[in-house]
């Protein structure tokens, strides 16, 4: 089967830190052209400034994987779409749920694949958690996600703009893990969002949510973490404790730890491939609509201004 001509647009830290790296250990792909405004480009790759450019003057592509910030994502996908490419979509999958159920019909009337990526559901241990949970009574469930926003999101000034999301660009990777590995839906029932005096998103929130039946879910969200940095989850359940630490890596269950290292950008390229070979999209909104649900409902307290 001839591999899947892909271009990635946005050529930021996610894309060399992982997207250059997976795709170059995958036959499912061939890395076509990378696109960005300040960028110089692959050696023996073709580059372009923008993706109207790339679309009208540079190699045949069959797909793009958009790696930019979420503000500009909706104008390039909704672009890649009509022109028949395959859209993979850095999570959030867009700045607003209008934007990202547009795209949804878009790619269907198009019979393009549209995949909303969520890379944390990838983590080694989050697929066996979600098993192991399916047939488990939930009782109790605590997030701690806190980590240094200076050591992780240096000089990205998007991340603190409206459509940014602030701590929840993090945030929603353990949303994204909650929402796959719990059995039954999650509502949000409470929030409080502390956004720094001169930034307009969050740099810390405490949510208080549960699922459908009751069982009561808290998360604890910060960017001022310094020294150790926390990436856990832990649900109590009437079978034991399970516990999901380093972002979803590493998996505790009664019967003892698993660490199966890093496998997310390589699996999410993987099942990639397979939405387009199978012709399917795969679109989940609900980690994106719990922070929308957040903006919505939580109550917002103003704290000390941060600057980078
Ligand atoms: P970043 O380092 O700020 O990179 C964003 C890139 O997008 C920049 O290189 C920028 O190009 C480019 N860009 C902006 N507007 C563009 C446009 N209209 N067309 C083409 N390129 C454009 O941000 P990042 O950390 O890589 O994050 C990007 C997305 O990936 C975010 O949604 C984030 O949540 C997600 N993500 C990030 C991480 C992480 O660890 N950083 C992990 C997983 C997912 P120029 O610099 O050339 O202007």
């Amino acid at each position: 089967m001839d591999p899947i001509r892909i271009a990635v647009v946005g050529m930021g830290k996610i894309a060399r830190d992982q997207h250059l790296p997976a795709l170059d250990g995958t036959e499912a792909f061939r890395l076509t052209a990378t696109v960005s405004p300040h960028d110089p480009g692959q050696e023996s790759i073709a580059h372009h400034r923008n993706l109207e450019d790339l679309l009208a003057t540079g190699p045949a592509i069959d797909a793009v994987a958009l790696c930019t910030p979420p503000q500009v994502r909706y104008d390039l996908a909704a672009l890649a779409l009509d022109h028949g490419l395959h859209v993979f979509l850095e999570k959030p999958p867009g700045a607003t749920l209008s934007e990202v159920v547009a795209l949804s019909d878009r790619a269907e009337a198009v019979g393009a694949t549209l995949f909303a990526a969520w890379h944390s559901r990838f983590a080694a241990g989050v697929a066996p958690a979600r098993v192991w949970l399916a047939a488990r009574r939930i009782e109790k469930v605590s997030i701690v996600w806190r980590e240094d926003v200076r050591v992780w999101h240096p000089g990205q000034d998007w991340i603190w703009e409206p459509g940014g999301l602030g701590v929840f660009d993090p945030g929603i990777n353990a949303l994204s893990i909650l929402t796959h590995i719990l059995p039954r839906p999650v509502f949000l029932k409470a929030a409080t969002l502390s956004l720094p005096e001169n930034r307009a998103a969050p740099i810390a929130a405490d949510l208080d949510l549960c699922d459908a039946a009751g069982a009561p879910i808290h998360m604890d969200l910060d960017w001022r973490q310094t020294g150790p940095q926390s990436w856990d989850i832990i649900v109590d359940t009437d079978a034991g404790t399970l516990r999901l630490s380093k972002g979803g890596a590493d998996l505790t269950l009664p019967a003892g730890t698993r660490h199966d290292g890093d496998v997310e950008y390589p699996s999410l390229y993987a099942h990639f491939a397979r939405l387009i070979r199978g012709r399917r999209s795969d679109v989940d909104t609900a980690p994106l609509r719990l922070v929308a649900d957040a903006f919505l409902r939580g109550r917002r307290e103003s704290v000390e201004p941060f600057h980078d």
